[in-house]
């Protein structure tokens, strides 16, 4: 019995540590959303259920909601050596990133009208820019190496007297490349400029310290740690000027408008108290599975390459490029066996444009197009690598002997 049938006779042991594993499912999408933790949904389950009151309200349980505001707020807080009153929860990475640079762009207008960004940044932040161009501010869009790293050179070179923001992500969605944060933040403080960085694919993975890196603004979202989707925050230092991300009642400090999604906030906040508290577990074990999955891949499939860093690469992340082939089609073989993973084209509304990312190491159209995505998560165990390493060799070598 080979490895392939031997799996589809068995059912995936369920792992305990929370909620329920979908069967004979193998997961490895996690660099686009996480599952909710129990705890996560346990804690927010009586929120919805029965302490659905406006924490803003003068009773009981609209207090009681008020408390889970104040606590959530100094576990965000101290997982990043911040103060509470620094974390402003809003409702996920995307709104973040668009609030930190529409924000800092309008709240700093006098300054200047200069932004510096990454070739490589997730669309939050590309399309937020864009947007920012169309309202006259200028933007300088630094570009990668091979490996995906910025230059730090280049952006000293690129920060002039009307730089209001440098926002560099912590690291790539994609590639898992991780980014030289802390020489970046330091290059552009000692200019007198503001630093943001997208933390999405950072935060509850790899520690991080707002003074440590000495950053000025934080993007973070729930959903990519464990917790649920359509929660986030943005860490902004004090004394930073920022205009107000929705207008209206006083919420967040008067800054961003909207009763507050408490269920929400409470399991965010349980997700970075996990995150945290398991974090040198979780860097280890998939650190160790994802070096495996990698070296067999490249040394068990001819003709293929990991696209991103060796060394300064997320835990969970490995993305090969398998030259001949269509990722697409590869995804769609190996979801008939049960696996998710990812393609290297960002598929939005059907279209196969090839990803900016691949594009902004130096992969062409093909090259990128025949790239794939796996992400790891804590769960993902040797047996489940072996079995998607099997599918992998014959589902590229199939491919291939079609398209030949
Ligand atoms: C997922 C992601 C986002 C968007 O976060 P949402 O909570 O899905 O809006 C932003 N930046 C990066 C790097 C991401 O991976």
């Amino acid at each position: 019995m080979n490895l392939i049938e031997e799996k589809q006779k068995e059912k995936l042991v369920v792992a305990e540590r929370g909620g329920k594993k979908l069967e004979n499912i193998i997961y490895l999408d996690n660099a686009a959303t996480t599952r909710p933790r129990k705890e996560v949904v346990e804690v927010m389950l009586p929120l919805l259920e029965e302490k659905y009151a406006n924490p803003s309200s003068m009773y009981g349980i609209a207090l009681e909601n008020q408390k889970v505001l104040l606590e959530s707020r100094k576990i965000i807080a101290s997982t990043l050596g911040a103060e509470p009153e620094e974390i402003y929860f809003t409702a996920g990475g995307s709104e973040s990133d668009n609030w930190a640079l529409k924000g800092i762009a309008h709240g700093n207008r006098e300054k200047g009208h200069h932004i510096i960004t990454t070739e490589i940044e997730h669309h939050a932040i590309l399309n937020s820019c864009e947007y920012l161009k169309e309202q006259g501010y200028e933007i300088t869009y630094l570009g990668v190496d091979e490996k995906g790293r910025i230059n730090l050179n280049e952006l000293e070179q690129a920060i002039r007297e009307d730089t209001i923001l440098v926002s560099i992500m912590a690291a790539n969605n994609e590639i898992g490349t991780i980014e030289p944060i802390r020489e970046a933040a330091m290059i552009a403080r000692s200019k007198k400029v503001l630093f943001h960085t997208d933390a999405v694919q950072m935060y509850g993975q790899l520690p991080m310290d707002v003074n440590h890196l000495g950053v000025d603004l934080l993007s973070a979202s729930g959903h990519k740690f464990n917790g649920p989707r359509g929660s986030g925050f943005l860490y902004i230092r004090k004394g930073v000027k920022i205009s107000p991300c929705i207008h209206g009642g006083g919420q967040e400090g008067g800054m961003r408008a909207g009763t507050e999604n408490t269920a929400a906030i409470a399991g965010i906040a349980k997700a970075a108290e996990i995150a945290v508290r398991t974090m040198n577990y979780r860097i280890q074990k998939e650190t160790y599975q994802r070096n495996y999955l990698i070296s067999r891949i490249l040394r068990e499939i001819p003709y293929v390459r990991l696209n991103g860093h060796s060394k300064y690469r997320l835990p969970s992340n490995a993305n090969f490029c398998f030259e001949g082939i269509e990722g697409e089609s590869l995804l769609i073989l190996l979801d008939m066996k049960g696996i998710c993973a990812s393609a290297g084209s960002a598929c939005t509304t059907g279209n196969t444009d090839p990803s900016h990312v691949l594009k902004a190491i130096g992969l062409d159209e093909k090259e990128a197009n025949a790239s794939l995505r796996l992400t790891l998560n804590e769960e993902t165990t040797k047996k489940e690598l072996d079995y998607v390493i099997e599918v992998m060799k014959e589902s590229v070598k199939s491919l291939r002997e079609m398209s030949s």
